[in-house]
This record gives structure tokens, sequence and C-alpha cells, in this order.
């Protein structure tokens, strides 16, 4: 008794606090609008139920900002006490709407919130008084009665509609961070390919500069390409966030959404294939980054690598060599001819990304921090000797498939030299071109590596 007794005494304290925070703007003359939550018993809150509160706060003040509701920002005050979470803020004298209006503004805004049942907005005039529209609050628990009904029945206890609460709030709470991360994830995708095209020039491929050794597309072609592809990003990754299957059966999911990506991407360009590569990659990746976070992981390159090579686990064997049909696809017709050798992309996948890892990773995480900070100029710099320390390890099969092995292994070679030399940089530009070498496979491995290099930077 004593201890409730303490906790009541505790709780009217820190209400009449807020009360003497109110007064204060009152004595300037201010209208106030504040916020709470209603969270019934003790305690009323805890870290998660600040969260929860703090996002409410920030959405409201959009919506009064969308509604052109000025309130005085400088003066805004959060309180977290007995009492709760609390949020006052006086509105300023210029905003010219009648505050009737204003509450009834507010009353949308708590329908609207999925759990808006929690939400109590308060506006006061300047004599203090509060504005109400007379309209009654349903009961968070049963939604039958309103709120005030139930709690003079006492048609449920405190416990029950506290434990319900909790639950829904942090089921809200999972909700916007899934959307958040999502969100972020796939604008990282979207950001890694157009900082890769944007790169110019490029040997033997399409740049802002020229289109190297290609004749049917240039770099319009791959904006087309770019923006037809966000929305399939945001698939790939809700598929990793929600997906608690096995690991093994993923694969045909990742392919399914990745053929919708490619019907889009080839109606987006004028049926030319820009990023098929990037589809397939960017498929597994952004499942794999998806997971890993949903899981509240911290992301780090072996978790990341070695779910990459558990879902591509036999990818090489089942679908290159154990394969019955006659080879037909570029990558099947280069496995016949090369063995591993040519097994370009899923070769690389099997193992994890070795050409992102080994050193273009690196060298990116090293010197490309702060990329928003540094000039066009450097920014080309560091994405250029990205691309070129893929170049020295990966087996294109593009290149592969458009000339040879001997080419292969010049251009690696180029590469390598190119790395420290300008003038090497244009003799490898100059001799894709010459010989229309396009190492495509190359270029969505710099992707690959700028969207993990994002992800880490976050
Ligand atoms: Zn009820």
């Amino acid at each position: 008794m004593v201890n409730s007794h303490k906790i009541l005494d505790k709780i009217l304290n820190a209400r009449e606090n807020r009360a003497l925070q109110r007064a204060l703007f009152l004595k300037q003359q201010f209208n106030t609008l504040s916020l709470s939550l209603n969270i019934p018993g003790y305690p009323k809150s805890n870290t998660f139920i600040s969260t929860f509160f703090l996002e409410v706060k920030n959405d409201l003040i959009s919506y009064l900002q969308a509604n052109r509701i000025e309130i005085i920002s400088k003066k805004e005050t959060l309180i977290l006490d007995e009492a709760g979470d609390f949020f006052i803020v006086p509105i300023s004298k210029n905003s010219k709407i009648d505050l009737l209006e204003l509450k009834k503004l507010t009353e949308n805004f708590e329908k609207s919130h999925p759990l808006g049942r929690l939400i109590d907005v308060d506006i006061f005039n300047d004599l203090g008084l509060p504005i109400s529209s007379g309209k009654k609050k349903p009961c968070y628990f049963c939604r039958e009665h309103s709120a005030i009904s139930c709690m003079r029945n006492k048609r449920h206890t405190k416990q029950e509609i506290r434990d319900l609460i909790f639950n829904d709030i942090l089921k809200q709470l999972a909700i916007t961070t899934k959307n958040n991360r999502i969100n972020t994830l796939s604008g990282f995708a979207s950001k890694a390919i157009l900082y890769e095209i944007s790169l110019s020039p490029k040997p033997g491929l399409v740049s802002f500069k020229d289109s190297g050794s290609h004749t049917d597309m240039h770099f319009f072609t791959f904006l087309n390409s770019a923006v037809s592809l966000t929305p399939f990003f945001n698939e790939f990754c809700e598929l990793g966030y929600d997906y608690t299957g096995k690991l093994d059966a993923i694969l045909p999911k990742i392919r399914h959404i990745g053929i919708k990506a490619e019907q889009e991407m080839f109606k987006a360009t004028g049926n030319v294939n820009t990023h098929k590569g990037i589809i397939f990659l960017f498929g597994i990746s952004l499942f794999s980054i998806a997971k890993i976070t949903s899981e509240n992981k911290e992301y780090s390159d072996t978790a990341f690598s070695n779910l990459v090579i558990e879902i591509t686990n036999g990818i090489v064997k089942n679908e290159l060599e154990l394969t019955s049909k006659k080879a037909s696809t570029h990558g099947e017709l280069m496995f016949e001819t090369y063995g591993k050798l040519g097994a370009g992309i899923r070769q690389e996948v099997a193992e994890g990304f070795p050409s992102v890892f080994t050193n273009a990773l690196p060298f990116l995480d090293e010197n490309f921090k702060n990329h928003q900070e540094i000039n066009q100029e450097e920014i080309q710099k560091v994405l250029q000797t990205t691309l070129l320390h893929i170049m020295t390890l990966n087996n294109d099969s593009n290149i592969l498939y458009r000339s040879n092995l001997e080419s292969l292994t010049k251009v690696k070679q180029l590469a390598k030299n190119a790395i420290h030399s300008k003038k090497s940089y244009i003799e490898l530009c100059n001799y894709c071109k010459e010989n229309h070498i396009s190492p495509g496979g190359s270029a969505d491995l710099l992707s690959v590596s700028l969207l993990i290099h994002f992800v880490k930077n976050a």
C-alpha cells in the first residue's frame, strides 16, 4: 500500500511538472500542443515505449508541417518521468487556424495511426483550457465501448491491457524497422548501379563518355534500365527479411523475382540486355544482406560470404556440370569450352565473391568512406581503381564469350598495369575497343562491391 501510494505521489508530481511547463507557455500567451501515450498502470515507459513515442512525435511534427500548422520548434520540450513520455510545444501566433479545427486535425492524425488509440494529442488555448471536440476514444482493449466506460466499469485488468499494448508497440516498431532497413538497402542497390554506369570512361563498357565496345546501347539505356529495377530490389530485400525456410530451396524464389525484373528491364531498354548479370547478383546479395539484418545480426563480410556460398551451393555442378541438355546459353557454352574458368558468375557466387573481397572491397573501404565529401574527379579515380582490382582477378565470361582465353589473360595483365598508370588505363580502354571486348562481368562485380561498401558504411 505504502509503495503504491509512493508511486501515485511520483506520478502526480510528474503531472504537476507538466502543468507548470504548460503554464510557462501560457504566461507568454501561447496556445499549446502536447503529446502523450495512454499507458495504464506503472511504469509508464521503458526503452521501447520511448522509441515508439519519438517515432510518433516525429511523425506528428511532419503531419503538422504538411497541414501548414506552425509550431515554435526551438521551444519544444520533451520530458520523460514517472508519468511517462511527454512532448509539449507552443503554437506560433502566426498560425491562424481555429483551435477546434486543429483539434479535429490531430484527431485525424490519431485515427490514421495504426496505434492511434494509444496516442493523445492535446490542444490547450492561451487561457489554459483544453480544446475538446466532444469525441470519446474507443477502449484500447475491446474497441467496443469508450475507453472511459471500460475504465469506470473495470471491464479489463490493467495487466491484460498493458500486455496487449506492449505487444502491439513491439510489432509496430518491428514494422517500421523493417521498412526503414529495406528502403535504405534497396536505395543502396540503385545507388551502386548508378555509380557504376557513371564511371567514365570504362574499358569496353558503356559510360557517360562513350559506349565502349557496344553499338546497341548507351548511357541513357542504362538509366532506363536502372529505374525499371528499383521495385525488384525491394522485393529481393523483402524476401530475405521474411524468409525462414531452408536455404537450399531459396534460389528458385530469388530467380522468380529476377525473371520478372528481366522482363521489365527488356521493356525499359527496347530489348537490350543491360543488367541481367546484376539482377542475378543483386538478387542473391540483397536477399543475403536483408536476411542477416532481419536476424538483428551485425553485417560482416564473412557472414555475407558464407550465406552466399550456402545459397548457391552446387550451382556450378547442378547447372553446368550435370546438365544433360546441349549447351545453349553463354554461360553453358563457356563452361563446355573452358571448364571452371569459364563458369563465370556462377563460380564467383559459389566461392562467395572472391573478386570482390580480395582487393576491391578493402580498397573501397579504405578510400571511399567519405564519398559524399570528395569531388567528382576523386570519386571517378576510386571507382576506376576498384574496377581494375576486380578485372585483374575476375575470369570474365563476357570476355571469353566475345573473344578467347588469350584476350582474357591480356586484359587481366593490362588491368594490373593500369592500377598505377594513367597511360596503361588508356591502353586498356583502346585494347578493349579495338578487340570488341566488354568486361561486363567485372562491371557487375563493381556494383556488388559498391553495394556492400554502402551497407558497411551506413
Ligand atoms: Zn473495453
